[in-house]
């Protein structure tokens, strides 16, 4: 198959974002020809061997990525992780019962939207107070709840949990924009779930993995496309998954572990930020929108001090092959989105651009 060179684009998109360039070579060959079947991935059926060796695999590899054992279990579900906002009190809170929530964002305001639908929500922290800018810390957790809900990293405002609450009801956890970015504890959770377009694979199928023993108690008669014991059971092909993202997100865990995997990716990913954070506080013409400390690894928020300058910055990103980089319409300015395939390189061009912008505008 000829292959096709890809023009050099920087490419800071905050989602679906950035892939490992050998990912989406190794995908478009899958298209035509998969596993040497002459069949396109597209047109076999998702319980061929073939295919049932692909989410064997995709789902063993979260696992051995978050260095868990058999009291956890993997799904891939189609719905975004926009779904999971439902699914998670629908699965995990009991009728009659509450769950617990921390409001740091747009996604997060979501969850809680739904939460409320099923059940007795109480928000106990929120930062929307400053519009977002940091990290809610020492709230207390009621022992009562059956779970809180966190979001690990704000894609929106570029916020990031850098410790997670210690807390003795089950932790569930949004990660859909920082999973597998650095190391996290993931036994401390008792499910954490993933839109993959952010920083695990393509846009279409969502990760969920959840401890066993928090399943089954709610009670409540449990319609089965959103009932995550069917889908276990089901192994994730209760329905025909979506065979394509899982795929690719599978060949983008491969990706990360040949490279040396989560610990390989946390520095590269700390080179990065340090990168771009140390050159947002250097420069004159620039301004971070975050508290320092609860800075986002993955999506760096900056403003400029005189938004004037906006089309004159733009013009030089954009002649440096850059993209990607328009804040979020509820934030303004500039985000920058460092996921795990984005190259310290295109960090580094990116912050040449910043500084020749200093040279001719300061
Ligand atoms: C993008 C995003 C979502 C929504 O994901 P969809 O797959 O579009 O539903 C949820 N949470 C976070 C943290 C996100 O970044």
């Amino acid at each position: 198959m000829a292959t096709t060179t890809l023009t050099k684009v920087h490419n800071f998109s905050a989602g679906p974002g950035i892939l490992p360039a050998e990912v989406l070579q190794k995908s478009a060959e899958a298209c035509i020809n998969f596993d040497n079947l002459n069949l396109s991935l597209l047109e076999i059926s998702h319980r061929s061997k073939n295919y049932e060796k692909v989410m064997e695999e995709a789902r063993a590899t979260v696992k051995e990525l978050f260095e868990v054992g058999n009291d956890y279990e993997v799904m891939y579900l189609g719905g975004g992780a926009s779904l999971q906002f439902a699914m998670i009190p629908y699965n995990l809170m009991r009728e009659g019962g509450s769950a617990a929530y921390v409001n740091t964002g747009v996604w997060a305001s979501k969850a809680i939207k739904e939460a409320k639908i099923i059940g007795n929500t109480n928000v106990i922290a929120s930062s929307e107070d400053k519009k977002f800018t940091y990290i809610p810390k020492g709230y207390v957790i009621p022992k009562d709840a059956d779970y809180l809900h966190i979001t690990s990293n704000n894609t929106i405002y570029g916020t990031q949990m850098k410790s997670f609450p210690k807390c003795d009801i089950p932790l569930v956890c949004d990660m859909s924009s920082d999973i597998f970015s650095r190391k996290v504890n993931a036994k401390d959770f008792s499910l954490i779930y993933a839109g993959a377009q952010k920083n695990m694979g393509p846009a279409g199928s969502t990760m969920v993995m959840v401890k066993k023993d928090v399943l089954g108690k709610t009670g409540r008669k449990m319609l089965s496309m959103l009932d995550y014991q069917v889908h276990i059971k089901g192994e994730s092909m209760y329905n025909t998954p979506p065979v394509f993202p899982i795929y690719v997100t599978l060949l983008t865990m491969q990706w990360l572990k040949k490279n040396g995997g989560i610990a390989w990716i946390e520095k590269v990913n700390q080179q990065k930020a340090d990168a771009i954070y140390n050159e947002i506080d250097r420069n004159s013409l620039f301004y971070g929108t975050v508290e320092k400390e609860d800075r986002s690894n993955m999506n760096v928020c900056f403003l400029l001090k005189k938004p004037e300058l906006e089309p004159e910055f733009d013009k030089l990103w954009k002649s440096a092959e850059i993209s990607g980089i328009r804040g979020h319409r509820d934030v303004g300015g500039y985000r920058a989105s460092l996921y795990n395939a984005l190259p310290l390189e295109s960090v580094n061009v990116l912050v040449d651009v910043m500084k020749e912008f200093e040279k001719k505008f300061a």
